[in-house]
């Protein structure tokens, strides 16, 4: 298994035109920060992780499902995602970063964050 999260997925580039319209700036991929989030707002001292499904265990989410083979080798897997983002999660806080995590199914609804996100964000800064 290789990389579990590709740079520049669809679902991230429609977040960040979804943020540039909105008129947020940010940065992309700093390497300098834990789990090297996809999207950083500077000002708001905020990362965004733009996250599979699948990969992420959006819980209660129908495309979180468990594949019927191999379930032992699938739930290790996804269990070490789980660890691997709750460790990130920590490091950032401990340098003073809010997470804001978006699931890409959320994605596909851009009323839904066009809603949420100038929400979230005002509560941040
Ligand atoms: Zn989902």
């Amino acid at each position: 298994m290789s990389r579990i999260r590709n740079r520049d997925t669809k679902p991230e580039l429609i977040v960040r035109s979804l943020l540039h319209r909105m008129g947020y700036r940010f940065r992309l991929h700093r390497k300098d920060l834990p789990g090297k989030p996809d999207i950083v707002l500077p000002k708001y001292r905020t990362v965004i992780f733009v996250h599979g499904c699948f990969w992420h265990r959006h819980k209660g989410c129908r495309f979180a499902y468990t594949p019927k083979s191999r379930i032992e080798f699938w739930n290790d897997k996804f269990a070490t995602n789980c660890r691997r983002d709750a460790s990130v999660m920590a490091s950032l806080a401990e340098r003073g970063w809010n997470t804001v995590i978006i699931w890409e199914c959320q994605v596909s609804n851009a009323s839904y964050l066009a809603r949420v996100l100038p929400w979230v964000l005002r509560r941040l800064s």
